[in-house]
C-alpha cells in the first residue's frame, strides 16, 4: 500500500524551513500532501490559492509532493484521502507544547492516524513565516529564508498593504 502523509500548516508564505521538512519527508513517503489550512481565525497575508501556487512552483520537480487547501479538521482530510500520517515540524522548545497538545487531540479524535514530529535542521530552526514577513516588511535580506520566487510576491504584498 502507498504510504501517504499530510503536512498541514499555514505556509504564509512557504520558507526554506518548510521546504527542508517536505524534501526530507518526501524521501520516506510515496506521496506527501502539503495541506494549506484555511482558517478564518488566522489573519493571513497570502490567500490560500496564492500560497498553493507558491508551494507548487517550489516542488514542480517533485511529482510526489502535492498541494491542497482544506477548511476543517486535518484528521478529516487525512481520512478522506487515505493518508496515514500527519507531519509537523519542531523548531524550538516552545513549539513542543503546542505540537504535543495538538498531536494528543488528534490521537483522541482519530486514533488510527499517527503524528510524526520532525526536528528542524540546525540551519533552519530559527525561520518562521512570521519572522520572514517582519524582515521583508522592512526590506531586510531574504536570502536563505525563502525561495527566490517567493521574494517578490512577498515584498509586493507587504507594500500593497501599506496605507
Ligand atoms: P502553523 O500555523 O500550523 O504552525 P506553519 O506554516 O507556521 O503553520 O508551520 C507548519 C509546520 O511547519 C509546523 O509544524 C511548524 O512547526 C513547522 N515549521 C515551520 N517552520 C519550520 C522550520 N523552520 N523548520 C522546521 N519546521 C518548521
Amino acid at each position: 500500500m502507498k504510504k501517504k502523509a499530510v503536512y498541514p500548516g499555514s505556509f504564509d508564505p512557504i520558507t526554506l524551513g518548510h521546504i527542508d521538512i517536505i524534501t526530507r519527508m518526501s524521501k520516506i513517503f510515496d506521496e506527501l500532501v502539503v495541506l494549506i489550512a484555511q482558517s478564518s481565525q488566522k489573519h493571513s497575508l497570502f490567500t490560500p490559492l496564492e500560497r498553493k501556487k507558491l508551494i507548487e512552483e517550489t516542488f514542480k520537480h517533485l511529482p510526489t509532493v502535492k498541494v491542497d487547501i482544506h477548511e476543517g479538521l486535518t484528521v478529516d482530510y487525512v481520512r478522506q484521502n487515505q493518508a496515514t500520517t500527519i507531519i509537523r515540524g519542531l523548531r524550538v522548545v516552545v513549539d513542543f507544547e503546542y505540537e504535543m497538545t495538538m498531536a494528543s487531540m488528534n490521537r483522541k479524535i482519530a486514533p488510527e492516524i499517527e503524528t510524526m514530529l520532525v526536528f528542524a535542521s540546525p540551519e533552519y530552526y530559527y525561520i518562521s513565516s512570521r519572522a520572514v514577513k517582519e524582515v521583508a516588511q522592512f526590506n531586510g535580506p531574504l536570502d536563505g529564508l525563502v525561495p527566490d520566487h517567493v521574494k517578490q510576491p512577498l515584498l509586493d504584498k507587504l507594500h500593497q498593504k501599506k496605507p
